[in-house]
């Protein structure tokens, strides 16, 4: 994708659709009544008390929200896929910074269920509730994991859920997430 300019058709940078602001050198400054960025706000509050009922956890994984596809292209004057990661990190008490990961290159197999999240969510979920079997499993270039689960026969990908205690369910054909750049 070219870091250069040529992107069309936004003039103004994004629009916010609820309160009419556009970004304004890629920051979007909302209204303050403004529906979108209360959603944010929310979003913000959900996971604070994620982090706040696992005390032991500093990372977590999750799928973008619809208001945050709202909120972040405004860094990037761009839309963001819905197949898009957020990792949010707790990074001291009551301060959470969130990274935004994009669908990359590598897709999952089929017949395979991958789980994306922190090396140290795994090692929680293993202390708490045992160890995983056995899969592939690959550390990212972004410090992420993912581990591979070959689904048995019969069993339907889509039956899973989408996060889990802090890790991302990827179904077969999504993409491997990748650091926004
Ligand atoms: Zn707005």
């Amino acid at each position: 994708m070219s870091k250069k300019k040529g992107r069309s058709g936004h003039p103004g940078g994004i629009r916010c659709p609820d309160c009419g602001r556009r970004s304004v050198r890629q920051q979007l400054v909302h209204d303050p009544t403004c529906p979108a960025a209360q959603a944010v706000e929310a979003i913000v509050a959900g996971d604070a008390d994620w982090f706040a009922s696992r005390p032991d956890a500093e990372h977590r994984c999750r799928w973008i929200t619809a208001a945050e596809r709202m909120e972040m292209p405004t860094m990037a004057d761009r839309e963001i896929s819905e197949k898009s990661v957020i990792h949010v990190a707790r990074i001291g008490p009551g301060v959470r910074a969130r990274s935004l990961y994009v669908p990359g290159e590598d897709r999952i197999p089929a017949g395979v269920i991958g789980l994306f999240g922190h090396p140290s969510t795994f090692t929680l979920i293993e202390r708490d509730k045992g160890a995983l079997p056995r899969t592939r499993r690959a550390a990212l270039p972004s410090g992420l994991q993912v581990q591979m689960f070959t689904l048995p026969a019969g069993v339907n990908a889509s039956g899973f859920l989408a996060d889990v205690d802090g890790l991302v369910v990827l179904l077969p054909g999504d993409a491997l997430p990748v650091p926004f750049a």
